[in-house]
């Protein structure tokens, strides 16, 4: 955690389609208007305000993912507390007063970056929050999975989820994955309904790589496969090969609330 000290702000608000959400996305306006420290600018903000779910901060990430060095986000939830989004609509007058003061609380979490590599040769770098997943849209998906270029096993099932520590509690969690606290600077590789036999063997149990380490896959039959990165999703026909290791970039958070992870994993899994 870290204190700055930042000048004038310029805000962007990204907002879900309930009508709770807009509503908040006009009282903040008003309020921005009349502040002498924020301004509002959708193209080069400092601050990202998410109004909405966690969804709706994913779309918010990925808006501005070219400009993680520049922006900090700040997530007002319209539903239930979430993993990214913390603060209340009733807490705007609040949120404001935080916003607009000098010394505001940053807190950075990790993230993935994936590279795909086409069997052209050609390579894209891509970046996610919660996880990455590579599947088919009907059949097995195949491939040979690597921990730090030694081969690990040979996959066949509906696929694969590789998800940062915040994205943890995701698709990841619903697969039979680990929780990791987000101070944790790895990568939790999950299987997706696998099939064992004598040919094909995984381990059978997510598995958690060390922070230096990385994974790749060696995908042996593409056609149909899809590679999904948070909320998006791409056909990829031609991938041969991906690598996924933890980003040298942050996704970073301000003014989070002073809640401690596993209360908010209590909240939202277990109940109060
Ligand atoms: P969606 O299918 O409309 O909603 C997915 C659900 O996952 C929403 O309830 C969302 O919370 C919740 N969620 C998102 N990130 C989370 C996190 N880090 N921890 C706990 N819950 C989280 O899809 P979407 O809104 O576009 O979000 C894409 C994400 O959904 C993916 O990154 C993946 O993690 C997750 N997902 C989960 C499953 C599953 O559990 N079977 C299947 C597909 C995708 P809100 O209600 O607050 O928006």
């Amino acid at each position: 955690m870290t204190t700055t000290k930042m000048k004038k702000n310029k805000v962007a608000i990204v907002v879900s389609d309930s009508e709770e959400s807009f509503k908040v996305k006009n009282k903040l306006i008003e309020r921005i208007h009349q502040s002498g420290q924020l301004e509002l600018d959708e193209f080069f903000p400092g601050i990202v305000i998410s109004i909405g779910g966690d969804g709706t901060f994913l779309r918010a990430f990925h808006q501005y993912r070219n400009r993680l060095d520049e922006v900090s986000f700040v997530g007002i939830h319209t539903g239930h507390l979430g993993f990214y989004t913390d603060w209340l609509a009733e807490e705007v007058d609040e949120l404001m007063e935080i916003l607009e003061s000098e010394q505001k609380r940053i807190n950075s979490y990790p993230l993935l970056e994936i590279t795909t590599e086409k069997s052209d040769g050609t390579k894209e770098k891509h970046i996610a929050l919660n996880e990455a997943t590579i599947r088919k849209s009907s059949a097995t998906w195949k491939g040979e999975i690597f921990i730090s270029g030694e081969f690990f096993e040979n996959f066949r099932g509906d696929g694969i989820s590789i998800s940062t520590p915040t994205g943890s509690t995701g698709y990841n969690k619903s697969i039979g994955g680990a929780v990791v606290h987000p101070s944790i600077a790895t990568l939790q590789l999950s299987e997706i309904a696998s099939l064992n036999n004598r040919v094909f063997r995984t381990l059978g149990s997510s598995l958690i790589i060390g922070p230096e380490e990385d994974l790749s896959v060696h995908i042996t039959d593409s056609e149909g496969t899809i590679l999904t990165m948070d909320n998006l999703e791409f056909p990829c026909n031609d991938l041969q090969r991906a690598f996924f290791k933890i980003s040298k970039k942050k996704v970073s958070f301000l003014a989070e609330k002073d809640v401690t992870f596993w209360r908010r994993v209590r909240t939202a899994f277990i109940g109060e």
